[in-house]
Formats: C-alpha cells, sequence, structure tokens
C-alpha cells in the first residue's frame, strides 16, 4: 500500500485497477533475412491485427463523441489497405531482404517526408495519419502492447505521465472510472475534460506511472487530490463510505436545479458553464446551467486528420444553440496553440508555445480558417442566443481586426440571402495581463468581457499553467490577480457592459465570495460546480462582500486574502 498526493482536477472517488497509458519504445534493429516470405506473413499480421482493433476504435468513437471524430480512424484504415502504401513495403522485403520493422519504417518515413513537403494542406495532413499508423503496426510487429483508451473494456484507472485532450475524448466512462498523471495542473485541458465528463481525477503526482503497476488496484480520490496503491481492507472501506457521501451530497445540491443563482441579499448573478462538444450541453442542462459561457470550439478542431468544413462546423454550432434554446451561449473562436495541438496544421516547434503563434494570432494570420468557422458561427446565430468572444486578445487592433472579419463574413451571408441575427454581442477573453491592464479601453468597443484566468494568471504570475514545479505560484487569490479582476469588472461596467468569468478560478469557493463581491456578472465553470456553486451563493451576502473589497485589493499575499474569506464566511 502507498499513498501519493497530486493536484485533485475532477471530483469523486474511483476505485478499480490500473491501466497503464504509455506510448512503448518502439525500437529494433534493422536484420538482413533469409525467408522473404515468413516475413511478409509477419507484416501482414501486424497489418491485419492493427485494422481489426482501428475498426473498434473507430466503432467506439462514432457511438461516444459522433461521426466526425470517428473519421481520423477511417483515414488510418485508408493508409493500411492501400496497395501504395503497403507494396512499397512488401517489395523492400523481398528485394533488399531486410525485416519487416525496417521495410515499413523506410517506407514509412519515405511518404511522411514526400507528404510533408507538398504544398497542398491535405497531403500534408496524411503524414500524420501514416505517423500514427505506423506506430501500431510497428508497435505489433515488436509485439509490445500499444495501449488504446478506446478499446477499454472494463473497469479501470487510467495512470499516465499526462493525457492529451483527444486522448481524454476517447474516455469511455462506462469502463474508465477515473484517471491520475504525473504532470498537469488543475487547469490542463485533460483535467478540464475530466470535469466534464464527470469523471475523478488526480494529476500533478509527479511518479504516479513508477509508482503504479499494471493491475494494482488503485483509488482517485478527486475530492482532496489523493491517490492510493493497493489500500488496505479498511481504506476501501472508508473511501467506499467517501463515495457514498458524495452522491448523497450531489441529492442536495440536486435540489436547486431549476432555481435561479440569488445571494441571500437577494442578488441573482448568472451561473453558465464552460462547454467542449455539443454532446457535453446534456450536463449543462442536468446541472441547471442557465447558458454557456464558454464554448471551446477547438475539440471540433482537434482527433481529426483534416479541418472541420463549415457545414460540420454549422451544425455543432446549431445544435449547442438549439438545445440551449434562449439561454446565452457565449463560443469562443478558435484557440489552437500551447497545450492544444494540430498535428496537421504541421505548425513549427516552438520554444514557448504558450507565448507563441496561438488562438487570435493564428487565425488573423490563416484567415482562411478564421472565415469558415465565422460563417458557420453566423449562420448558427439564427437558431438560438449566440454570443461571440476572441481568444487571447493582447491589443485593441487584434481586437478591431477580427471584428472587421466577423462583420464583412455578416455582410457576405446577407448579401447571398442567408438569414443571420443582428443581435449577436461580441466581446473579447481577458486572459493576457495587457488586455486587463487596459480594459477601459476596451470596453468602449467590446460588448462584453469574459476573464479566462486560467491563462491571466499563468500570464501574470510567469508560472507555467501545466507545470507542477511552479504550480506554488499559480496562485488565483493573489492579490495582483485581483486587482486585474476588479479592473476589468469595473471598466465593463463603466461602460455599462458585463463582465464574466470563464477560467477555473470562476468555480472555486474560495474565489466565489471575493468575485461577487466584486460585482462579477456572470460565472462561467465546469458543469458539475455549478450546484455546489449556486448552494454556496444563497448564503453569501453580496453587499457585506463588497464592502471588504478595498480591504482585499491591497492585501499583501494570496494566504492573507485565503485565510480572510475563510474567516468571513464560514468556510
Ligand atoms: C482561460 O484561459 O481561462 C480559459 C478559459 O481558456 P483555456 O482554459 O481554454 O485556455
Ligand atoms: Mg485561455
Amino acid at each position: 500500500m502507498s499513498n501519493i498526493s497530486g493536484i485533485a482536477a475532477s471530483s469523486g472517488i474511483a476505485i478499480a485497477k490500473v491501466y497503464k497509458l504509455a506510448v512503448p519504445e518502439l525500437t529494433f534493429e534493422k536484420t538482413t533475412i533469409d525467408n522473404p516470405e515468413a516475413e511478409i506473413e509477419r507484416l501482414n499480421q501486424a497489418l491485419e491485427i492493427s485494422k481489426n482493433e482501428l475498426e473498434v476504435i473507430k466503432e467506439n468513437a462514432r457511438k461516444s463523441l459522433g461521426d466526425e471524430h470517428a473519421e481520423i480512424f477511417s483515414a488510418h484504415l485508408l493508409v493500411l489497405s492501400d496497395p501504395e502504401m503497403i507494396n512499397p513495403i512488401q517489395d523492400k522485403i523481398n528485394t533488399e531482404k531486410v525485416n519487416a520493422e525496417a521495410a515499413l519504417e523506410d517506407t514509412a518515413n519515405m511518404f511522411i517526408d514526400m507528404f510533408k513537403a507538398m504544398d497542398n494542406e491535405y497531403m500534408r495532413e496524411r503524414a500524420a495519419d501514416i505517423q500514427d499508423v505506423t506506430k501500431r503496426v510497428m508497435a505489433h510487429l515488436l509485439n509490445v502492447t500499444f495501449p488504446d483508451p478506446a478499446l477499454i473494456d472494463e473497469e479501470v484507472v487510467i495512470v499516465a505521465e499526462d493525457l492529451t485532450p483527444s486522448d481524454t475524448a476517447q474516455l469511455n466512462k462506462n469502463f474508465v472510472k477515473g484517471f491520475t498523471t504525473n504532470i498537469g495542473g488543475r487547469t490542463s485541458h485533460s483535467a478540464i475534460m475530466a470535469r466534464s465528463l464527470e469523471i475523478p481525477a488526480v494529476v500533478g503526482t509527479k511518479s504516479i506511472t513508477s509508482d503504479a503497476k499494471k493491475d494494482d488496484l488503485i483509488i482517485v480520490d478527486g475530492i482532496d487530490g489523493d491517490v492510493i496503491i493497493n489500500p488496505t481492507e479498511e481504506e476501501i472501506t472508508t473511501y467506499k463510505k467517501k463515495q457514498e457521501d458524495f452522491e448523497k451530497q450531489k441529492e442536495i445540491w440536486a435540489q436547486l436545479k431549476d432555481e435561479p443563482t440569488v445571494s441571500a441579499d437577494n442578488h441573482h448573478v448568472e451561473l453558465v458553464a464552460n462547454i467542449g462538444t455539443p454532446d457535453d450541453v446534456a450536463g449543462v442542462i442536468n446541472n441547471g446551467g442557465e447558458g454557456v459561457g464558454l464554448y471551446r470550439t477547438e475539440f471540433l478542431y482537434m482527433g481529426k486528420s483534416e479541418l472541420p468544413t463549415e457545414d460540420e462546423q454549422f451544425e455543432a454550432y446549431k445544435s449547442v444553440l438549439e438545445q440551449m434554446g434562449d439561454k446565452p451561449v457565449v463560443v469562443r473562436t478558435l484557440d489552437i496553440g500551447g497545450d492544444k495541438e494540430l498535428n496537421y496544421l504541421d505548425l513549427p516547434k516552438e520554444m514557448n508555445p504558450f507565448l507563441g503563434f496561438r488562438a487570435i494570432r493564428l487565425c488573423l494570420e490563416r484567415d482562411d480558417i478564421f472565415r469558415t468557422q465565422l460563417r458557420a458561427l453566423l449562420r448558427a446565430s439564427a437558431y438560438g442566443n449566440l454570443k461571440i468572444m476572441f481568444p487571447m486578445i493582447a491589443t485593441l487592433d487584434e481586437f478591431r481586426q477580427a471584428k472587421a472579419l466577423l462583420l464583412e463574413e455578416k455582410d457576405n451571408l446577407k448579401n447571398d440571402g442567408v438569414d443571420v441575427s443582428d443581435e449577436i454581442e461580441i466581446g473579447i477573453m481577458v486572459e493576457i495581463p495587457s488586455t486587463a491592464v487596459i480594459a477601459r479601453q476596451f470596453a468602449k468597443e467590446v460588448d462584453f468581457f469574459s476573464i479566462g484566468t486560467n491563462d491571466l494568471i499563468q500570464y501574470t504570475m510567469a508560472a507555467d499553467r501545466m507545470n507542477e514545479r511552479v504550480s506554488y505560484l499559480y496562485q488565483p487569490y493573489h492579490p495582483a490577480i485581483l486587482n486585474l479582476v476588479n479592473n476589468v469588472i469595473e471598466a465593463a461596467h463603466a461602460e455599462g457592459k458585463w463582465a464574466g468569468m470563464c477560467g477555473e478560478m470562476a468555480g472555486d469557493s474560495i474565489a466565489i465570495p471575493i468575485l461577487l463581491g466584486l460585482g462579477l456578472d456572470e460565472f462561467s465553470m465546469s458543469a458539475t460546480s455549478i450546484l455546489p456553486a449556486r448552494t454556496q451563493i444563497k448564503d453569501l451576502s453580496k453587499e457585506e462582500l463588497a464592502s471588504f473589497k478595498d480591504q482585499l485589493l491591497s492585501m499583501n499575499t494570496a494566504d492573507e486574502v485565503e485565510q480572510f474569506i475563510r474567516e468571513n464566511t464560514n468556510q
């Protein structure tokens, strides 16, 4: 038995067997063989097993995530059935008498280099497919297990160095009871997705992949951030009880599901949800969300082998808007970069991806990609209460350029007779300190602000949100952060605009009283945080909290702030 602590990333308790998700070592030696026929047979078997696996994965992805996500696996299957790819491997074995591993690697590399060098984006995307699929076949040739989250068909807890957002998107909730990783923080995207999937998770344990072995029994306590490997009978009983208590607590929270969010002194604020896919809307409704405060559209672009078309995007946006009826839906335009990669765009690796060519920076340069998304959004606007915001805005000029493109596409559509709403509010995310500091100037031009504290904190404190070594600096209650947040809210209100927050801080039980007192209008959080937040706000006096404002903003440290809130709000 051993106990490890990490960062509680998604609440709940999971108890199941360990499933290790690690890309295996795929090294081999190039050898000369004397029986090419047997070698080709070995290759064919590896191809066959890979194809069978991909069929299963494709079907699972289709069922849990929809056709568009399943498409990437169709592309992989096509590669494995393409004679132009397979014949040269077999020829190499026959003529050069090399082992199948070497023939596969040489041929795949030749195609990858060739596709990568092409001008045509579609062909460049094929390089990524070949790369992915070759790894699977290679693993089978080398007889090493190639773990696949989408193939899991028994109850497990996933143990991994990290999970990419697309790994997380493939998890089947019926079998994956929880996950725990070495790296990551509460605001890494795998943690955020765990919360929308309602899977308990503990991240940033530093060592779980070496501490836990395949098939060990493991407990993941996503409430307190603990992981217990091979627990004693007594520990199992304790955690089963904790699991039951958590379920009971959820029933109590659920009593406020259809109630508005009002403070003890009768002030209303909006509690809305962050989503990543149209499938997440069910969770928003079940958890009593008053709208969607952040739809992270980049997940439409991920887990695929090519850009989503305008029609595909239109269907996704329309589906979210229709499901939400007249409730507001704030859609954020593409925010790729940082820990969210799109292999098929084939962007050069950067030294500091979080400070690099991402989000609006990429969209303004690749306006073909941006315009497609804007058109899809504008067309969908006829089906509900749409608001659009741009991510990672650092200068007014970026906002003006993005807005101009949006208005240009709106005119184009209207000229073509397409129905587009005239009520769409256009706002920005405040994630960059420069924007928070001159929020007053922005407030004259935007319709609303949504404060993205996940990034705002990392940029203000110069502490990478993914790096558990500097997580001690990732301080939402730091007075510097509170002053920036306050500046944004005051700037919005001075111009009669509204200010929301869609970073994870908005759902944090210490931050909620502070933000209520600062006058935040809209709190956007993981759907599962909405009911606990509504329950908490019911007992808070907004006016009393507002009277603490100057005192809080002039405090010296995050600890002082936290202690003050604990003492003054019965926590
Ligand atoms: C943020 O930065 O606070 C935010 C909500 O955006 P993301 O977490 O997707 O970067
Ligand atoms: Mg962000």
